[in-house]
């Protein structure tokens, strides 16, 4: 993990937020690699989500809502987790963290811990100029909130009936107790939320199933190692009351498994509780036999922070090879999915002091660089490729002294080494193909 957090940082994905201020305790920042990687994880929740399904529309809500939401919810009244301090070392826990109250895991002391409390973790702000009670408003700490109460909205504009969903992929804040383990746990992340609602006809246990499936599929298609990924059927002793069926995704971080995602049937809950509290109807209304009803939820709740970090740890690996002439060395690869590599094609002349192979590489990656994620880069040949592999570039093209004559270039596969000669007319059908994943 510190290989892969010291990388992040040396070539551009992650940064500690306001780091010369000494930083500030689970806020990131991402580098303009981290940004392409986390953007293009996002796009690819979206694409399968919502672009490529007849059935799911798009949302944005915004962060701060009606501070009656969070009642309706729960949030205001169950949104706490357990805090406990040592009275000795001054750390503090979460007192499903810990194995015993007995002994402080930091310090080593016994009698040392106080009772755990309760610690709401909704972040607060005010609103307007006057900060009193009646300013106070939350950060929300989940998206979903925004879809339930614009359901009405939603349907009858989008003119959708259940079965049918709501996409949103926003910001959310949590104040939590221990931050760590990079950005796995973080007071402000992206969440990637699908509210799916289907009429209580019977048919709703297959729906969930299928969505666990389709799931499933979507991390498979995005190459994350299927021994390092399990789907966590929760018990009902460990779903909320009103859920029917619930399933973590977990994969295997370098400390342990941890949740990526949780998908679950959430029974008619979320739409009655802001039904009571607001006193409006948010019931489907069935034109065609003029009846209505509470639709049933089946939720995923991905978080994009914790998907961009398994994807970079999912990917890392550092091996040692031997070239042709038996020499051993040592690379550092990302083996990215092609789709979401930050740069897809890198673009170098062999050599930087010549002009017509500087201005043809810098031609071909112009060319490309509407249809892939390219990058132009020139130096040291080995250093270049060292770079290349490091950020996971799939393929890197080399423009020689060959190409001048025959209009040919060396086309460098990322994971195999292995080095292709394609002709330039060809280069971006060939390019299209092996990038297509
Ligand atoms: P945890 O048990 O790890 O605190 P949770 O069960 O409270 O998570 P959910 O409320 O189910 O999480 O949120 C859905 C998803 O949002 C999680 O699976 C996770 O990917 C993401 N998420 C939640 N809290 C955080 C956080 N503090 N930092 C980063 N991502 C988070």
């Amino acid at each position: 993990m510190e290989e892969i957090t010291a990388l992040a940082k040396r070539r551009g994905f992650i940064f500690q937020s306001s780091e010369i201020y000494g930083g500030i305790g689970g806020f990131f920042d991402y580098g303009p690699l981290g940004a392409l990687l986390k953007r293009n994880v996002k796009d690819a929740w979206w694409r399968e989500m919502v672009e490529l399904r007849d059935d799911v529309v798009g949302f944005d809500s915004s962060i701060i809502m009606h501070p009656n939401t969070w009642i309706a919810s729960g949030h205001v009244a169950a949104f706490h987790d357990k805090l406990v301090d040592c009275r000795n070392c001054k750390h503090r826990f979460r007192a499903d963290h810990l194995a015993t109250l007995e002994k402080c895991p930091d310090c080593g002391m016994s009698g040392t811990l106080t009772e755990p409390r309760n610690f709401n973790l909704m972040m607060k702000t005010a609103i307007g100029p006057m900060e009193d009670s009646a300013s106070q408003a939350y950060l929300r700490p989940e998206t979903a909130q925004g879809i339930f109460v614009n359901f009405k909205n939603i349907y009858q504009s989008a003119r959708k009936r259940p079965p049918f969903g709501i996409a949103q992929i926003g910001k959310s804040f949590r104040n939590e107790i221990t931050p760590g383990n990079f950005t796995f746990r973080v007071r402000e992340f992206e969440q990637a939320e699908l509210e799916y609602f289907v009429p209580d006809d019977g048919n709703d246990m297959p729906v969930y199933e299928a969505w666990v499936a389709a799931r499933k599929q979507w991390y498979s298609d995005y190459g994350v190692r299927a021994e390092r990924l399990r789907f966590y059927e929760l018990p009902p002793q460990e779903r909320p009351h009103y859920a029917r069926a619930g399933t973590d995704v977990e994969y295997l971080f370098p400390w342990g498994w941890g949740e990526l995602e949780s998908i679950a049937h959430r029974g008619t809950y979320d739409l009655e509780a802001h039904m009571q509290l607001s006193g409006k109807d948010l019931m489907f209304f069935d034109e065609a036999s003029k009846s209505k009803y509470t639709p049933i939820l089946i939720e995923s709740s991905a978080g994009m922070d914790r998907t961009t970090l398994t994807m970079l740890i999912d990917a890392y690996e550092h091996e040692t090879i031997a070239a042709d002439d038996g020499k051993i060395s040592q690379r550092v690869v990302l083996r990215f999915h092609p789709r979401i590599a930050p740069v897809q094609v890198a673009v170098f002349p062999l050599a930087r002091n010549k002009p017509d192979l500087v201005e043809r590489a810098q031609n071909i990656e112009k060319a490309l660089r509407p249809r892939f994620r390219t990058q132009y880069d020139e130096g040291n040949v080995g250093q270049l490729y060292r770079r290349q592999d490091e950020i996971g570039t799939p393929c890197c093209i080399m423009v020689d002294f060959q190409s001048v004559d025959d209009g040919a270039v060396t086309v460098r596969d990322r994971d195999s080494m292995k080095q292709d000669r394609v002709a330039q007319d060809q280069l971006a059908s060939y390019l299209a193909q092996r990038l297509s994943g």
